[in-house]
């Protein structure tokens, strides 16, 4: 972890969160680490939650009732080992906690995460939500740069991670994609940290640190098969990209050979855009000055994710995301996006795109009673059934699976059986 300054940032401006330190949950572990990084960047101190074991379900456990969804057990559970640590000064600890609005209980995390902590003797421990309804107040008179380096630091963690899972299935020395990724990882996590905040020297930077990270990769000795089946990975997004809630289930599947395609973070940054888009038409504000600085802020990230992802145009030959709304679109016969929210609707619509892309199965993973979960797991099997048969499967977590490998064999011979016969071919690299 980085020791930083004042808060103070280039500008030297206070910040709310000077002489604090915050702590992150990594939803997947790339993103947690530049998340972090993106702080340090802005000269507050900040680090992810340590890795989630056993004594975060135990205090999970004790500090919530029950009741609450899978992935807000786990976070307290985290947030409460950090406050146990000793040396942790609770007064000066922030803990982020990320809001949303939508269709289930998630917005409800952070409210509650305050309500635990003032009630278990930690009342001066704050919660983070950064959210644009404030003007992400949180962070003061930094908070542009932030939410600019912020979305930089999301984008590059969603393309290591997608060259980690092309790679690391077919790696000819075991453990090395691993080392390698890490690498990376800290190669970007040092630059977003030091790049000036000046947009232009700042994306440089980081676009810099990812065609160093490309030309890694490419150096890195792979043995590539085509006949390894391709499982589409979508599901609540904390579930199915934290390990270790979702007992590291990609790990297990390349322990099958097969490779996954893992639904990322910023799949959810445009769903909430177009969602924005869509809200605005409803009341008929489409043409009004919110929906014009919208857009604006969305050119400005899809530029931003074209610079970064563009020195990846021939590795991902195959991998390409499908836009959102393609996602949207896919969806519609069965989850209208103006019928249903969150993310059952990308969930649907992200697993007809990796099919149309050659995938051979789709698994959705979710947190046990996820009402995304339930309503996805009714809808797919028309979903199979238009698709030509491709294996989807729900997989629910709460921390007491216990029969995943015996089940994760059974369906990858299914999606093999359904690789012999399916309809959509894959593209690839070249040279694969
Ligand atoms: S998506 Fe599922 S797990 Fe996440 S808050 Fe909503 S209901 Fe709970």
């Amino acid at each position: 972890m980085l020791q930083v300054g004042d808060g103070n940032g280039s500008g030297g401006r206070r910040n709310p969160l000077a002489g604090k330190r915050v702590f992150i949950p990594p939803m997947a572990y790339g993103s947690g680490r530049t998340f972090a990084a993106a702080f340090h960047a802005l000269g507050l101190e900040a680090d992810i939650t340590p890795p989630s074991d056993s004594r975060t379900r135990e205090l999970g456990a004790r500090y919530t009732s029950g009741d609450e969804c899978y992935p807000a057990k786990v976070t307290v559970g985290d947030f409460m080992k950090v406050l146990e640590q000793p040396g942790t000064d609770p007064a000066q600890t922030v803990l982020f906690m990320p809001t949303a609005d939508g269709p289930c209980r998630f917005g409800q995390y952070a409210p509650y995460l305050r309500r635990i902590l003032e009630e278990s003797g930690y009342p001066h421990t704050s919660v983070i939500s950064p959210s644009s309804h404030d003007g992400y107040a949180d962070f003061g008179d930094l908070a542009r740069q932030f939410v600019r380096t912020a979305w930089r630091a999301l984008i590059a963690a969603d393309i290591l991670q997608k060259v980690l899972l092309q790679h690391r299935p077919h790696e000819a020395e075991k453990g090395s994609t691993e080392a390698l990724y890490e690498e990376c990882l800290v190669d970007v996590c040092q630059t977003i940290e030091r790049a000036p905040l000046e947009p232009g020297t700042q994306l440089k930077a980081i676009r810099d640190a990812m065609v160093r990270s490309r030309d890694r990769f490419r150096a890195h000795p792979v043995r590539r098969d085509r006949s390894t089946p391709l499982i589409g990975i979508v599901g609540e997004i904390f579930c199915r990209l934290h390990c270790f809630s979702n007992e590291d289930l990609v790990r297990r599947l390349e322990e099958y050979e097969a490779e996954a395609w893992i639904s990322d973070i910023t799949e959810w940054v445009w769903y909430t855009i177009q969602e924005q888009f869509r809200k605005l038409q409803l009341v008929g504000r489409q043409y009004s000055l919110d929906a014009f600085k919208a857009w604006i802020r969305k050119r400005v990230q899809k530029h931003d994710e074209h610079v970064l992802l563009e020195p990846f145009r021939d590795d991902f030959v195959g991998y390409e995301e499908p836009p959102v709304e393609e996602v949207l679109e896919a969806a519609r016969p069965y989850l209208p996006a103006d019928g249903a929210m969150g993310e059952m609707v990308l969930n649907v619509g992200k697993a007809i795109c990796l099919a149309r892309k050659g995938a051979d199965g789709i698994i959705d993973i979710s947190p046990f009673t996820c009402m995304n979960g339930i309503v996805c797991e009714a809808v797919y099997p028309r979903v199979s059934r238009d698709l030509g048969g491709i294996p989807i499967r729900n997989f629910y977590f709460d921390g007491t699976q216990s029969d995943l490998d015996r089940d994760l064999g059974v369906y990858l011979e299914l999606a093999r059986n359904y690789q012999k016969r399916k309809r959509w071919q894959r593209a690839w690299p070249a040279g694969v």
